[in-house]
């Protein structure tokens, strides 16, 4: 997958992209990200990206000519042409505005974009981005979330990350993603492109210990010791709907739950009381 990042502040991406999967994913070829400083699609000579708000009010906006000069030439494909891709269900290219008043990026989402071919993510800075780009340039905005960053760097960073430890084979172990809190049954692919079979289920995922097996006074639950893979798979489960319900329980509105899970549901709530 190709991602490019179209930013004022190019310098902020040598953290967050050398490190860890996102780091190997580049390094094995399987992610080409680059960086794309929108000075460099400026003419004046103060490289002027942004300036002050038509009607008033505080603060600076980002000018749109850069964005759009520096997206065309990246040579993706037309706005109208990856709208109707995403339509018809063969999206290939998605140009993204990060913004706070974007749809909210998910799991979901970062699956979705784990299977483009491309992605570009637009950062903005100031009081916002002309909002010319999200109507006639990107053909999505994306949140991290319900409040305010000062740039979008930090999201677009969040976003490389949930989309490149997805592409197959990015993870070690492939079966670590498909545990993971969220992760639904069907949005995994494995490295033979087969879909999974053991997502987590929509819940969050369940706890993890290590060594050692007891440590000042606190123990590992019994269980985990005992080799027995069922009665574990089982543990995992129960543990797994335990903190749904405490921390998440909108999430168990999504999710596909057997007549045994809710006998548990019922006698977690019971216990609670
Ligand atoms: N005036 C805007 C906030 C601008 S913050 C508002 O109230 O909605 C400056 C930039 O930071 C935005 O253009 C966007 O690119 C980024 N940003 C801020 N919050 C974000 C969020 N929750 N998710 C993604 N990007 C965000």
């Amino acid at each position: 997958m190709k991602a490019d990042i179209l930013t004022i502040f190019p310098g902020f991406f040598q953290g967050p992209l050398d490190h860890g999967i996102t780091r190997r994913a580049c390094e094995m070829g399987l992610a080409k990200i680059k960086v794309h400083d929108l000075r460099e699609f400026t003419h004046d000579k103060h490289r002027t990206v942004d300036d002050r708000p038509f009607g008033g009010g505080e603060g600076m906006v980002l000018k749109p000519e850069p964005l759009f000069e520096c997206l065309e030439s990246l040579g993706v494909a037309s706005r109208q042409d990856r709208i109707e891709d995403r339509i018809l269900g063969r999206a290939k290219q998605s140009v993204i505005l990060l913004s706070a008043q974007g749809q909210r990026f998910s799991q979901k989402v970062a699956s979705e974009l784990a299977a483009l071919d491309r992605i570009v993510l637009i950062c903005g800075r100031y009081e916002g981005v002309d909002e010319r780009v999200a109507d006639f340039l990107a053909d999505r905005e994306l949140s991290i979330g319900d409040y305010v960053l000062s740039g979008g760097e930090m999201a677009a960073a969040v976003v490389i990350e949930a989309v490149t430890r997805l592409l197959p084979g990015a993870l070690g172990n492939e079966a670590s993603a498909r545990q993971e809190s969220f992760t639904s049954q069907t949005e995994v692919k494995t490295v033979d492109g087969a879909d999974s079979t053991c997502g987590s289920g929509g819940l969050l995922d369940y706890p993890h210990y290590t060594r050692p097996a007891e440590f000042c006074g606190m123990n590992v639950p019994e269980v985990l010791l005992s080799g027995n893979h069922e009665e574990i798979r089982r543990w995992r489960h129960q543990r797994a709907l335990e903190k749904t319900l405490r921390n998440r329980p909108d999430l168990l509105e999504g999710v596909q739950l057997s007549d045994e899970d809710n006998k548990i549901l019922a006698r977690i709530k019971r216990d609670q009381r």
